[in-house]
């Protein structure tokens, strides 16, 4: 075990300089994965900054018509509030289709947004990983790659980001608000986590010491027409093999809004906005979904045991659209 000094902090802004002025510094919030990375020895922070106290657990009325949802509230708090269960019903299912319940009672919205990997080689500190440790090499790509990304992946890191929630997140367009040692700033989802590149160690574009302190929705919502879709290996407890979120905007049936996003797929919710278009101004039909699909997987590689995703993925997308399409009830939602 390494020696690290443990700090709670009592305000935002204490917190934010404890780890700012230290890049091995961490918070910690639920602690579901920060204790499994330590004790694994993959992450080894000299200082943990608890923030656990912090007045960041509140979901109340954002700036923009949507909700604003602390950093702190835990993750089945967020899927079972009669809000987000009524207007943002895709962001409740996804949520609800990862971990398990008990780790859903610890997890907080900002940790499950930071998740790291579950490549195993990550976790596996004799084999070499640029993410772990930049500059040794990536064990998954002559590896066993099964659970690996198709899309937007690297020759120095084919991983992918292991959150359901950050899936529907990017579905819906929310906004990440951060405090940081020169201010606060607020992220468009799309620009929150990052492909890998030629800096796989990095998973998202926070700067040192910036604390999540919220995630606005905004006032769109999908409720009518979303489906949450994740494939796994079980029907619990498993990390996506591919997950889509879909939400549509129908009006006498002609798509006047479309999203789609995928997880399991790739180092960061994968969105195709061109792709996307191709389904507004068109009445729903299986060809138009199947075009969706063919141009969100255009690019698409395998590496080997993991080339089933491409025609996986290509099937969810369709049903996924195909069960947004349908109007969603209350009581489908909460299944
Ligand atoms: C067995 C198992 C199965 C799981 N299955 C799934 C699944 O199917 N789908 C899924 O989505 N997730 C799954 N998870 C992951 C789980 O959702 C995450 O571990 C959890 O959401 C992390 O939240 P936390 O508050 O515990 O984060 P912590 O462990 O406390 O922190 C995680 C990281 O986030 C950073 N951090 C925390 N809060 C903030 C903040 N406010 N600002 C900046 N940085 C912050 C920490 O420094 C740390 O680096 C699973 C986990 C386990 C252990
Ligand atoms: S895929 Fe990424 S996380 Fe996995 S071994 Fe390669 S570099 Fe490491």
């Amino acid at each position: 075990m390494n020696r690290f000094a443990y700090l709670r902090a009592d305000d935002v802004g204490a917190a934010v300089r404890a780890v700012a002025a230290d890049p091995s510094a961490r918070f910690i919030a639920g602690g579901t994965n920060l204790v499994d990375l330590i004790k694994e020895n993959v992450e080894r922070p000299t200082r943990i900054v608890d923030i656990t106290r912090l007045p960041l657990g509140e979901i109340g009325p954002g700036e923009r018509g949507g909700l604003r949802i602390g950093a702190l509230v835990k993750n089945s708090d967020l899927a079972y509030h009669p809000e987000v269960e009524r207007r943002y019903p895709l962001l409740s299912r996804a949520i609800l289709s990862g971990a398990s319940a008990q780790l859903r009672n610890m997890a907080s919205t900002g940790g499950n947004l930071m998740q790291r990997t579950r490549c195993s080689y990550f976790y596996d500190t004799t084999t070499p990983c640029n993410k772990r440790e930049p500059g040794t090499g990536c064990a998954a790509l002559g590896g066993f790659n099964r659970m690996h990304a198709i899309l937007g992946a690297s020759e120095q890191c084919i991983a992918v980001n292991p959150s359901d929630m950050s899936v529907a997140l990017a579905a819906l367009e929310a906004v990440v608000h951060v405090t940081g040692p020169e201010g606060d700033r607020a992220i468009a989802f799309a620009e929150f986590h990052r492909l890998p590149g030629d800096a796989p160690q990095l998973d998202t574009n926070l700067r040192q010491g910036e604390l999540i302190t919220a995630v606005e929705l905004p006032a769109l919502g999908f409720a009518e027409h979303h489906a949450y879709l994740k494939i796994r290996d079980r029907a619990s407890y498993a990390f996506a093999l591919v997950s889509v979120a879909a939400a549509l905007e129908l009006q006498g049936g002609t798509v006047t809004e479309a999203r789609v996003a995928l997880g399991g797929v790739a180092h960061k919710p994968w969105r195709d906005r061109e792709a996307e278009a191709l389904l507004v101004g068109r009445r729903v039909a299986l060809e138009h979904f199947q075009r969706v699909a063919d141009a969100l997987l255009q690019g698409a590689v395998g590496r080997g045991a993991n080339d089933f995703k491409i025609e996986l993925a290509r099937r969810a997308i369709v049903r996924a659209l195909s069960h947004a399409a349908r109007r969603t009830s209350r009581d489908d939602a909460r299944r």
